[in-house]
Order: C-alpha cells, then structure tokens, then sequence
C-alpha cells in the first residue's frame, strides 16, 4: 500500500500507537520490531484493543482484512509522519543539545500554549521512532510544533531533520553526554551541529545564546536569532529569577544552567508575538516533573532530586549551581554516569576532583565507576551499600543534591532519607 493511501486511513482519526498496552480505539497499530519483542505478533491483539488497522511487514501475520502488510514498518511510520509534517505545514521548533533539551521543550511549549494551540514531544520521545510519533500526534489544529530530537552517535541528527522539517532550530549546548557513541566532544559537537547544517540548506533559522562562542561561530553562516538583550539573568535562590522589560520572572527550576533553557523559551515566545504576561505566566506555571531538578521537603531534610539523568556536563553543572546555594549542611550523594566509553574512569574521576575542590559537608558516590576512583570521601560499590550506610547514619537537617544516570535509579532514595 502507498504512503498516501495509509495517509488516508490516518487522517479519518489521527491517532497511531506502537504499543497494544495503551492503544485507543480507531488507533493505526505500527507492528514494530525491538530487540526483544515483535510487534508482528501483537497486531491481532490491537485489532481486538480497538485498533482501525494494523501495520506489519511479516507475510505470515498477514491474515486480516484490517492488517496491511509493508515491506518495513519503521520505514512506513517515517515516511508516514513526514507526509504529514509537510501536509500540515505548520511551523516546527526543533531542538538537540546534550543536555537540557526536555526542560527547554517544556519551556517553550508553555510560553507558546498560551496563545497558541502546540503539539510538543511528549516526555522523552525524541528518536527514530519518537520524532516520528511526535509529528503524527500533531493534528490540523495545531499551529506550532515543538519537536525534541535525542542523538547518541553522527548523522541521527540530520536524519531525524529529514523527517520533521524543522522551520526553527535550537542547540541546548555542546556537553559531554553519549560520548562513546560519538567518539568524543568533537564528535558531539559535529553530530548536534548537523541541525545547523540542516537549517542552512533550507534556509531556515536557529536561535542562539549569544554568550555562547561556540554556537555563534557554528552558526556564522545561517540566519540567527539571539536571546532578547533585554532579558537578565538576576538570581538563582534557589530558583531561577530574571527580568524582562519591568516584568520580573520567577521561574521553579533550580540550577544556574536553566536561566538559558527559559531565556530561549522567553525569546522564541516573543519572536512568535506572545505578550510579556502570557510569557511570564507559562514560565512561572511550569514545575519539572519525572525526577528532573525537583525540591523535595522531608520531614528532616531538603532534597533536590536530579536522579534523571547524569553526564559529565550536567553534573558538574548540577554541582557549581548546588555549591552557590546559600544552605548551611549541603550532602551531595552522586550515581555513575553511563555511555562514557574508554574515558569513563577519567570522567568519573573529575568529577570526584569537581566535588573535592567544593564544599559539602558529606560526600557519597555510588557505583561500579565511582568506586574504582581516588577520593577522600565515601565510595559504594552498590546502591545496597549506601542504603545500609543511610540506614545506619541517618542525614538530618541537611539539603541534598542527588544525581546519577537514570540506570542508577537514584529516587529510589527517597524512601530512606527522612
Ligand atoms: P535526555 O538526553 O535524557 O533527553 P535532556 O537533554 O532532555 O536529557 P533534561 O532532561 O531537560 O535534558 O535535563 C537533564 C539534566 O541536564 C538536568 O536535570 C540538568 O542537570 C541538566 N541541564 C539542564 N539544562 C542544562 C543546560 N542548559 N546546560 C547544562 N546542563 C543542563
Ligand atoms: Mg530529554
């Protein structure tokens, strides 16, 4: 069946799913393939779920008048999702960075949905399958599209363009993170910058952070649009404050590092004609959720709860910012950081050196990586250790900064720290 004969079935409903647990009725299953699963097999189970149609590329699942058999259903959704984008033509804010990207996201969706009516990227799914996903859960209604883009090696970038299209491009920052399937900070930087590469052929355009030397001189060649001069970075107490015009912005995210996730997502709201109130209101609206840079009040202690996710860059981010707030008893407890490859022990490593050089009053790191380097403070092989050591020491009257890669699970502390 062709692309827009598919596209036909789609526009009836304008729903999709690739998961038979969530499926809702008049929905277009993808029978998609992971490693450990075949979703083939599953696509009588979406028709029984509701499901209108069911895609497949298996000859011998082929065996309903509603299961329409393609040669590649990854390729079909792709494919699929970037008719619509261009049926649509709406325009599209896409955005990559190392870290930042799903706060900036958010950001800027709740300044634009002020005013407008946006369709955004729905948590974190902003891959091969994500982005697509993301551009089919936009409909005629929506009038501006926020799409986040995740890359952990080159060209993913510049594939993922192919398919959304994107009017507007943003860099959240060159980090390190993903650095082993990049091979390194260049590597990074070559694989995020395919976006500009993108934005220059088509002669689109990307905001930037102009105090970022890096990005100016990437974007040298392409239109830009800079962060509005007028918007200020006041203070950050813990939470982020800046001002614009006469109107003052007191956002909810702590760490420094987020004054340019909101300054982007105040500047891309202004170029799209929201008013300064409008603007204000959807900043100090947003609260981060899923364990992303939360204050969590215990009845003994004060956390701040960054066990998303961990990277060089964003913990050392995370560290200066928890160093400048004015606390008495500051306890960092930090998780391994994962996908590093050969320079991981030296990563790991720096940031031990980062958190010497600072001043916290207790110190523990936890995991395989963390273990294997040298410091004066507390090291767990396994999370069951630092817990006994909690249990056994209990932390009072203290704020304490958790951080770690998601695979550490880090919020699992929550349960014994009072
Ligand atoms: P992922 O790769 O998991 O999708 P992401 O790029 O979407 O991550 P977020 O989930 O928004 O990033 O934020 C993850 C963490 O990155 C934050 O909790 C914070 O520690 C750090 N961070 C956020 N913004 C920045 C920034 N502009 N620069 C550096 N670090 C940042
Ligand atoms: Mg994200």
């Amino acid at each position: 069946m062709k692309i827009e004969d598919i596209y036909q079935l789609y526009t009836k409903h304008f729903l999709v799913d690739t998961d038979t647990r969530t499926i809702r009725k008049n929905t277009i299953f993808f029978a998609l393939k992971g490693d450990n699963f075949n979703g083939n097999a599953f696509a009588i189970e979406a028709l029984n779920q509701g499901a209108s149609y069911a895609i497949v590329d298996e000859e011998k699942y082929n065996n309903h008048t509603n299961i329409i058999l393609v040669d590649d259903v990854l390729e079909t959704l792709q494919k699929l999702s970037k008719h619509h984008r261009r049926v649509l033509n709406i325009p599209i804010i896409g955005l990559t960075g190392s870290n930042g990207k799903t706060t900036t996201k958010e950001l800027i969706n709740a300044v634009l949905s002020t005013t407008y009516k946006t369709t955004a990227t729905k948590g974190n799914l902003n891959n091969h399958i994500g982005v697509p996903l993301t551009l089919l859960s936009m409909t005629p209604k929506t009038e501006i599209g926020i799409v986040e883009m995740g890359a952990n090696h080159k060209k993913e970038i510049a594939f993922l363009c192919t398919i959304c299209e994107p009017d507007f491009g943003y860099i959240t920052n060159f980090g390190k993170a993903h650095l082993e399937g990049f091979g390194g900070i260049e590597g990074v930087i070559e694989g995020k910058s395919e976006l500009y590469t993108y934005l220059k052929e088509h002669h689109k355009v990307a905001f930037i952070n102009p105090q970022d030397v890096l990005q100016v001189e990437k974007t040298n060649n392409i239109q830009t649009i800079p962060f509005k001069k007028d918007l200020q970075f006041i203070a950050v107490n813990p939470f982020v404050k800046l001002s614009y015009h006469s109107n003052i912005i007191q956002s909810n995210l702590i760490g420094k590092y987020n004054y340019t996730n909101i300054a982007i997502a105040c500047t891309i709201g202004l170029h799209f004609k929201v008013s300064d109130t409008a603007i204000k209101n959807g900043i100090e609206d947003y609260t981060p959720e899923n364990n992303r840079s939360q204050i969590i009040k215990k009845t003994d202690n004060k956390i701040i709860l960054d066990a998303y996710n961990a990277n060089p860059s964003s913990m050392k981010a995370a560290l200066e910012n928890f160093d400048e707030i004015k606390e008495a008893n500051k306890t960092v407890i930090l998780g391994d950081m994962f996908e590093l490859g050969n320079t991981s022990l030296e990563e790991h490593q720096n940031i031990v050196d980062v958190v010497e050089g600072l001043h916290f009053n207790n110190c523990f790191f936890v995991g395989e990586n963390f273990y294997q380097t040298k410091t004066k403070h507390l090291l767990f092989k396994t999370f069951e250790e630092l817990l006994s050591h909690l249990k056994n020491n209990p932390l009072r009257h203290q704020s304490i900064l958790i951080k770690g890669s998601r695979g550490m699970r880090l919020e699992r502390l929550l349960d014994c720290i009072s």
